[in-house]
């Protein structure tokens, strides 16, 4: 299959291209390179012959068209996104250029391809989204596909209406879609503005970790080559139309994640007092939502999909990942994008 993917030189997207192309498949990668992209991401699968590169900002329909003609994909995986909560509170406006206007102009560039390839059956416009539309959780309960949306982030907000947007082009155009909303990913060439990582790099630095309000909120974890995984399985077995949860039944308390962090650190890096003293609480986030777990009953029992790694499987490959790739991360600290977060408080 050839799959055009968004936001290949992403976390998830480059772990899904890596993950195609080891399974046969062919990968387009269009990706606008933004703060969030890197290249090295996907260094290792970018030699073959299998893989190509599209410089392209989603929010270029001329673009868009050029290339869906270009490249005559079988499939679309949508993950090209503004992604960062924190971010889309600071500066909302580029989240909704991005999440709602680029689906937008992925959808039509999508539809009109599809449309002049004669519609076949077989083509899918795979749309990735998140568990963080459906709001906030109590202590009990979990998401189901069918839970009603409520997002409270202007970045959930945008990804609702992204969603929104894709059943539509299905019920009005009949454009054949798949969508699906995971939980909070963690690994290997995670961005380190995002908590695992950040971490991670604080750790190491010995410097504060940062943890918002009491640290008490509630993320299910998911390795992100576990999710890449599912996310192939739901582009080539998903029913179209269907919207499918994924998740890792792996809830944690951000206190608790960091913890185990700071522990695994301090059994493969004995070197001096307990990582621990590093965690710091540091004012909540306006609006932060307390708890998100997801019901992925739909994708095991219809698809047969379970995660190959438990949390503390995943954080110790992700921690060992970290320390073996410096090459990766240092260009990023020195880039000084976390000036507000990491690196600038006391060495403790
Ligand atoms: P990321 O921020 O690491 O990567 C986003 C990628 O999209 C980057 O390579 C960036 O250059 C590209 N991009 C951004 N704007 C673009 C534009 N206008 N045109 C073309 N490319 C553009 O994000 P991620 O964490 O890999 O998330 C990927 C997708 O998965 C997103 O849609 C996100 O909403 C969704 N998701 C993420 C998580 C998570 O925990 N990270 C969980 C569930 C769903």
């Amino acid at each position: 299959m050839k799959i055009l993917v968004t936001g290949g030189a992403g976390f998830i997207g480059s772990a899904v291209a890596r993950l195609a192309i080891a399974r046969g498949h062919c990968v387009v990668n269009l990706d606008a390179l933004t703060y969030a992209a890197n290249l090295e991401n996907v260094a290792s699968v970018a030699g073959s012959p299998l893989y190509a590169f599209e410089h392209a900002n989603i929010l270029d329909r001329p673009a868009l068209s050029r290339i869906f003609a270009a490249h005559r994909p079988d499939a679309v995986m949508h993950l090209a996104a503004e992604s960062h909560v924190d971010r889309s509170i600071d500066g909302p406006g580029v989240f909704i250029e991005t999440n709602v206007n680029g689906t937008y102009n992925m959808l039509e560039a999508a539809r009109a391809y599809w449309t002049a390839e004669g519609r076949p059956e077989a083509f899918r416009f795979h749309h990735i989204s998140t568990d963080e539309v459906f709001g906030s959780l109590g202590e009990t309960g979990k998401f189901s596909e069918d839970s009603p949306y409520d997002p409270r982030s202007p970045y959930s907000a945008s990804k609702a209406a992204s969603d929104h947007l894709v059943r539509a082009w299905h019920e009005t155009y009949g454009l054949p879609v798949v969508l699906t909303n995971c939980s909070n990913n963690y690994g290997p060439f995670h961005f380190p503005e995002k908590l695992v990582p950040l971490a991670i790099l604080s750790a190491l630095h010995g410097r504060p970790i940062p943890v918002y309000g009491d640290g008490g909120n509630v993320r299910d974890w998911l390795y992100v080559e576990d999710h890449a995984d599912a996310l192939l399985l739901c582009l080539e077995k998903g029913q179209v139309g269907r919207s499918y949860n994924i998740g890792g039944e792996n809830e944690a308390r951000n206190i608790n994640l960091v913890r185990m962090i700071c522990r695994h650190l301090d059994r493969v890096r004995p070197d001096g007092a307990p990582h621990e003293r590093l965690i710091t609480f540091v004012p909540d986030r306006p609006g932060h939502d307390r708890r998100y777990a997801i019901d992925p009953a739909r994708i095991r029992t219809e698809l047969g999909w379970r995660p190959s790694v438990t949390l503390k499987e995943g954080l110790r490959r992700t921690v060992a990942w970290y320390l073996a790739n410096r090459d990766w991360w240092q260009p990023l600290l020195d880039r000084g994008e976390f000036g507000a977060r990491l690196g600038t408080g006391p060495r403790m």
